[in-house]
């Protein structure tokens, strides 16, 4: 077992009286390329990070759940298992949290798969709300867990569907299968493409050191929710786009489709089309170029990702876009936003022996314009969720 697992054990012990029956865990993930893509049946390409969630769990026989997470402010939550509903307003307040581990317990109850009653203790260390989907890492983890202790058997691509359907339909937050197709399907050492229309993945190589090029994480620590607001907009406004365009899915749409009808949209609805049909072109730029082993080619199409959704999808934030610009001014190859937007973090693909000048630009270019200091750090892509004692 690794260190935070065992110190998670003994605290489960400590809490709930009595051994887990076993901890799992699952990452949080980096978005490459390829951002609201997910929802619109297009192309992503995701790593799993090292930072993970965890949770220890025991089965229990009182019909009910316990959910426990070491985060600050996330007050302990009982349910009745056979009273969870969408609809539930038990987890209001400080219990909002626990929404993400019920839901995938009622995902699960839901094809028949249940268990007589379960403690949880989660503990992450996936920043939340930094962009690097801590909910979903909280979703896998007690996926995993629940198929093993149920004994179901699920596939991934079944447990990457129960995620969805938890965030979804449980919590109500209208985010696609990205994050959760890269926490439970990622490996380590690779990207991982990800088709969201049919669903299938490739793993692609990317190997940072091979190269002697870093990615940063530049984490703004403005933090976002996908419950509300402009996410559910950027959604609203890609359904209108398929209304207008007659097209299931922003996907069907091409450049040369873009550039013979965007007239017929409005002129937001056409800056937000564009961005999701520009994108999902660079997430296959990008896959083709790693294939081709020209990691260190792939900076120019991440910053036009940036520019696409600063300008087109307006997702960005001046933190953001000055993580972005001070990153590229001092050396960085391409640099972008990651995950859904509206905070959170960018990500900065650095020559080795330029990430200390590149991270202490940054910071002082925070400094001066009198915001909190950002945490600047390296990731590599790690494995998947599972158990792990
Ligand atoms: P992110 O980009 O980090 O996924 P979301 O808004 O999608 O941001 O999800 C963040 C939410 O997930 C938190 O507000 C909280 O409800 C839940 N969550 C994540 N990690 C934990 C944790 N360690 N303990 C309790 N809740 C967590
Ligand atoms: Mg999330």
């Amino acid at each position: 077992m690794s260190a935070a697992a065992t110190t998670l054990d003994a605290e489960f012990q400590n809490r709930f009286g009595a051994d887990a029956d076993g901890i799992w865990s699952a990452p949080g993930r980096v978005n490459l390329i390829g951002e609201h893509t997910d929802y619109n049946a297009g192309f992503a390409l995701p790593f799993a990070i090292t930072a993970r969630a965890r949770v220890a769990v025991r089965v229990t026989h009182g019909g009910e759940a316990v959910l426990e997470s070491t985060f600050a402010g996330a007050a302990p939550v009982r349910v009745r298992l056979d009273e969870l509903t969408a609809e539930d307003t038990g987890f209001s307040g400080d219990g909002g949290w626990a929404r993400y581990l019920a839901g995938v317990v009622w995902a699960f109850a839901r094809r028949g798969i249940t268990l007589p009653g379960l403690d949880v203790l989660l503990h992450s260390d996936v920043p939340v709300g930094a962009g690097l989907s801590s909910s979903a890492a909280v979703e896998c983890a007690i996926a995993v867990a629940v198929n093993d202790l149920a004994g179901a058997g699920l596939d991934r691509p079944e447990l990457v569907q129960i995620c969805h359907e938890a965030e979804n339909d449980f919590v109500g937050a209208p985010t696609g299968i990205l994050d959760q197709s890269a926490s439970l399907l990622a490996t380590a050492g690779s990207g991982l493409f990800l088709d969201c229309l049919d669903r299938s993945t490739r793993q692609v190589p990317l190997d940072l050191a091979a190269r002697d090029l870093v990615l940063l994480v530049i984490d703004t620590r403005v933090t976002h929710a996908h419950e509300s607001g402009g996410y559910r907009d950027r959604v609203a406004s890609c359904r209108l786009g398929e209304r207008v365009l007659e097209v299931s899915s922003l996907r069907e749409v091409s450049a040369q489709d873009f550039a013979e009808r965007a007239h017929l949209l409005d002129p937001e609805t056409r800056r937000r089309v564009r961005h999701v049909v520009t994108e999902n072109a660079r997430v296959q730029d990008v896959v083709a170029l790693l294939d081709a082993g020209r990691l260190e080619d792939i900076g120019p199409l991440l910053t036009a990702s940036h520019v696409s959704m600063r300008d087109d999808y307006e997702i960005s934030s001046p933190e953001l876009d000055a993580a972005v610009d001070t990153a590229l001014a001092h050396g960085a190859l391409g640099a972008r936003m990651t995950g859904g937007g509206f905070g959170g973090s960018a990500i900065a693909l650095v020559p080795i022996a330029l990430a200390e000048t590149v991270s202490t630009a940054v910071s002082a270019a925070f400094e001066r314009s009198g915001w909190a200091s950002p945490h600047i750090y390296a990731v590599v892509p790690g494995p998947g969720a599972g158990r792990e004692g």
